[in-house]
């Protein structure tokens, strides 16, 4: 008796018609900006804490420090450039960089 294993039919359905596109992450949502393998490699360079996601900013989980996102999703690191959390006036009174001398 000759085997008909060949015989297997086309299992889908066909219809592929009408079906909705997944929702895309919406353009300006900052959680989108960076990168999550970024976010997890990126610490605040003056105590080297790790940093979280807020709005627009990447802020210090020790002295609060806001760095601000670019544009292109690249965040600004430098201390400088950052916003110093409320009643700080230098960064020397912030926690990471007392630890750091
Ligand atoms: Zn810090």
């Amino acid at each position: 008796m000759p085997d008909g294993a060949s015989g297997k039919a086309h299992g889908g359905t066909g219809a592929s018609g009408g079906r909705e596109p997944l929702a895309e992450p919406k353009e300006g949502d900052a959680s989108s900006k960076v990168s999550k393998e970024l976010l997890d490699i990126l610490v605040c360079p003056l105590g080297k804490e790790k940093v979280t996601l807020e709005g627009d900013f990447l802020v210090c989980g020790r002295c609060g420090v806001r760095f601000r996102i670019e544009e292109e999703g690249i965040p600004n690191m430098l201390i400088e450039d950052a916003v110093l959390p409320e009643g700080i006036t230098d960064i020397s009174q912030l926690p990471c960089q007392k630890e750091r001398s």
